[in-house]
């Protein structure tokens, strides 16, 4: 499910977890003077209304300065720069606006939207804030100790968040149209359940009155050529009314690709989902024709966003390493699971080679696109490179659904 994703950030006793047991309504977070309280993140799920399910976040103090304030602050940077609103928090008690200072300055670089909620602990703050000078339209003040301020700085924290557009899954599906869905269930797929990805397009073709067909495809006796497999595939789609697009598993493409009648569009999941987490598919296609001035000792990494148990013929740590190997034997490839992907040094790499992403939110897969962009590092992804090594033709057939 989408959440709109709401960070609370500040010094230590700013009040940020009252803030966010405010805005809960709940004891979600331990409230204490004692500095640094708030030791990790503490995560609320809730519906905020008029605005739809929300995710919370409150964070400690970025102003620790022991080694393990350090990493939390690591990490808090990395929670603003991912989630929609940051709401900063300043105590209306200080005179050094530094930590404010800098969270704002982060927040604009990145052009994130955040407010300031001026903690107000008692009736006569001894500062004025100084924020106040710079734009008053972001700054609420109150006592957060106080219950009715819930009823005040919510209406404060809708005006500011901005909902994210909805995109279709799949744009291009029509009415009363079919749709295969290759799905080659090898060592890896878990048992009792499809994927992720597979079951979001099972039921986004269905909620559009169109038909979804899966199919499981045995690439091992369609790579050795067996007659049979591609009967079975030709079959299948000779019997399908009103066929409109093939969408595979990308490790699929080198088979799906030649099967599939030109006629019919095709393209893969791995496609659909950063195309629909980031809206920035033309990112990952250009981020593909670095390959062809790639240097002889170039870097890649290869990035899976989650740490699913890896067997035998993995697409990301042994067919994509060993398609790229033929192709370029002296580069170097490195690999990033789950979230070493913040700790890596990305600007060494000539090439990003990204999965899906199926397991990570839109804001934090965009996060990552952005970053990247940022630096001016390419990007690409499972499906579009898959489509690449089969040759242009395949490449811009596999983009055409979306464009
Ligand atoms: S997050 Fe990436 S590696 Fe993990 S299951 Fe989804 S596509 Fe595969």
């Amino acid at each position: 499910m989408k959440r709109v994703e709401i960070g609370i950030f500040g010094r230590m006793n700013a009040g940020k977890s009252t803030l966010m047991n405010l805005l809960t309504q709940q004891e979600t977070s331990i409230v204490d003077p004692t500095p640094g309280t708030t030791a990790d993140h503490k995560i609320t799920l809730f519906e905020l209304h008029g605005i739809g399910p929300c995710k919370i976040f409150d964070t400690p103090g970025i102003d620790e300065e022991t080694i393990l304030g350090q990493k939390k602050r690591k990490k808090v940077i990395q929670t603003l720069r991912e989630c929609d609103l940051a709401i900063i928090t300043t105590p209306s008690n200080i005179a050094d606006f530094s930590v404010e200072e800098e969270l704002i300055s982060l927040a604009q670089s990145i052009q994130k939207t955040y407010i300031l909620v001026h903690n107000i602990f008692d009736s006569t703050p001894q500062h004025s804030i100084k924020f106040k000078e710079v734009d008053t339209s972001i700054i609420k003040e109150a006592n957060l100790s106080e219950e009715n301020s819930r009823e005040a700085i919510l209406p404060f924290i809708k005006k500011y968040i901005t909902k994210t557009k909805e995109h279709s899954l799949l744009p291009f599906i029509k009415k009363d149209h079919s749709y295969v869905l290759i799905i080659p269930m090898d060592e890896e797929t878990p048992e009792k359940r499809l994927l992720r990805p597979q079951s979001m397009a099972v039921e986004e073709i269905t909620r559009n009155w169109a038909y979804s067909i899966t199919y499981r495809m045995d690439l091992k006796k369609a790579r050795a050529g067996n007659i049979e497999e591609k009967r079975r595939f030709d079959n299948l789609l000779n019997h399908i009314p009103f066929l409109d697009a093939v969408i595979t598993d990308s490790q699929a493409m080198d088979i799906v690709s030649r099967w599939t009648p030109k006629q019919v569009q095709l393209t893969t999941f791995s496609i659909m989902m950063i195309q629909h987490g980031t809206q920035r598919l033309s990112k990952f296609y250009q981020g593909v024709n670095t390959l062809t001035t790639l240097k002889e000792n170039g870097k890649i990494l290869i990035c899976e966003a989650c740490n699913h148990s890896r067997i035998q013929e993995d697409i990301g740590t042994v067919q994509i390493p060993n398609i790229l190997k033929k192709r370029y034997p002296n580069i170097t490839i490195d690999h990033s699971f789950g979230r070493e992907f913040e700790d890596k040094n990305l600007q060494e790499y000539d090439l990003i080679i990204h999965c899906g992403g199926c397991m990570i939110s839109a804001q934090k897969l965009t996060q990552r696109v952005v970053n990247l962009e940022v630096h001016h590092i390419p990007i690409t992804n499972y499906g579009i490179f898959l489509s690449w090594i089969q040759g242009q033709e395949v490449l811009e057939r596999v983009v055409k659904p979306w464009i």
